[in-house]
């Protein structure tokens, strides 16, 4: 089959994020949804999402689990616990893991690379990390362990916004877009994304980011509106950075949709989610909304009940009082509501099958 498909260029992707014609918006929800059935197809497929871990040593200024901010009981979940995560998915019939955490230089490469292995030989599941910024030699191990995807949202490609609200760790420099390539090199399928609405960032340069998910030849999308958290700086400071109405990109869940369907139209075969920030802001119709505006993908939180409060990046995070079994019920029943169907097996990138 071929599919004659021009993405839009970074002036058309402007047009679209700040235009105010109803109908015009419109068609890039339609535009989107049938890109999505054309090269992703109707299956939506589902991965497990575990917060294994809230300590981090990094003191981002939008996030709620950032080092200073002391509100918080810490936690790193124990290996068995893991596994026992990794066991749930395959009963609830996920077909990926995703493990994600806080950075935390503590948390050793190896106890990591251990349990990616061990899942791997326990199940079929494909195995996704989003530990932030480690050292390389944490990404071949962890590869080489078995792992098979890696997501990293750079959050803004304008560089002097990124080092303010993500502020690099003392004597050293981070530059995302680099660990992206390098992940790349190593053999991961590669995600990554940004948050909608920080305040200081442009349309212009949100325009430039959704260009960028295209020469990343991104597998994986995630993106999400930002939600100020109470006890982080950005959400006092932020009124003072916001740019001038109509320039600043406004943090809403339209705005959020609007990333995804042009991800979508961008980048056709990505994987991408409906992301939990929609659901938090939205409820149910959030994640449904996503889904009918580009995203292929569901990540219900496996993460024991326990912790789930601990893991605030913002605050009342979606279903955190839900189990596993319930926040996977209601993810599959969304889904035939919708009249798709749920994917199964481990959900590849078709983007990266193409590559092979
Ligand atoms: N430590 C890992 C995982 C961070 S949590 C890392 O840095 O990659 C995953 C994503 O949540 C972040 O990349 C960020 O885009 C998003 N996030 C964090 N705080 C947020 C907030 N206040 N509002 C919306 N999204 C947020």
């Amino acid at each position: 089959m071929t599919h004659t498909h021009t993405p839009p260029d970074r002036q058309a992707i402007l047009r679209w994020l700040v235009s105010d014609d109803p109908q015009e918006v419109a068609a890039l929800w339609r535009l989107a949804d049938l890109t999505r059935q054309c090269f992703v197809g109707d299956p939506v497929h589902l991965r497990g999402l575990v917060e294994v871990s809230n300590r981090c040593e990094r003191n981002c200024l939008y996030c709620g689990i950032r080092a200073d901010n002391r509100q918080l009981q810490r936690y790193l979940m124990l290996s068995d616990e893991i596994l026992a995560c990794a066991h749930k998915a395959v009963q609830v019939g996920f077909g990926t893991l995703v493990l994600q955490a806080g950075e935390d230089s503590a948390i050793e490469g190896q106890w990591v690379a251990d349990i990616v292995r061990q899942v791997k030989e326990e199940t079929d599941l494909a195995i996704t990390l989003s530990l932030g910024e480690r050292p390389d030699q944490d990404y071949q191990l962890w590869h080489a362990a078995g792992a098979d995807r890696y997501l990293l949202r750079f959050e803004t490609g304008n560089r002097e916004l990124f080092d303010r609200i993500h502020p690099p760790l003392a004597g050293q420099s981070c530059d995302r877009l680099s660990i992206l390539a390098r992940l790349r090199e190593i053999g991961y399928e590669v995600g990554s994304g940004v948050m909608v609405g920080i305040p200081g960032q442009s349309y212009d340069s949100l325009a430039d980011d959704i260009d960028r998910f295209r020469t990343l030849d991104l597998d994986m999308i995630g993106v999400g509106p930002y939600i100020p958290h109470p006890d982080t700086p950005l959400a006092s400071i932020g009124n003072r950075w916001a740019l001038p109405p109509g320039e600043q990109v406004v943090n809403s869940v339209e705005m959020g949709y609007r990333v995804i369907a042009l991800a979508r139209l961008v980048c056709p075969q990505a994987n991408i989610p409906s992301t939990t920030a929609f659901a938090t802001l939205d409820g149910p119709v959030g994640r449904e909304l996503g889904l009918q505006r580009g995203a292929n993908i569901v990540m219900p939180n496996l993460t024991p009940q326990k912790y789930r409060r601990m893991y605030e990046i913002y605050p009342a995070k979606a279903a955190s009082t839900e189990d596993a079994e319930q926040s996977c019920a209601a993810a599959l029943r969304q889904i035939r509501a919708l009249g798709r169907t749920v994917g199964t097996g481990r959900g590849d990138s078709p983007n990266l099958q193409k590559s092979i």
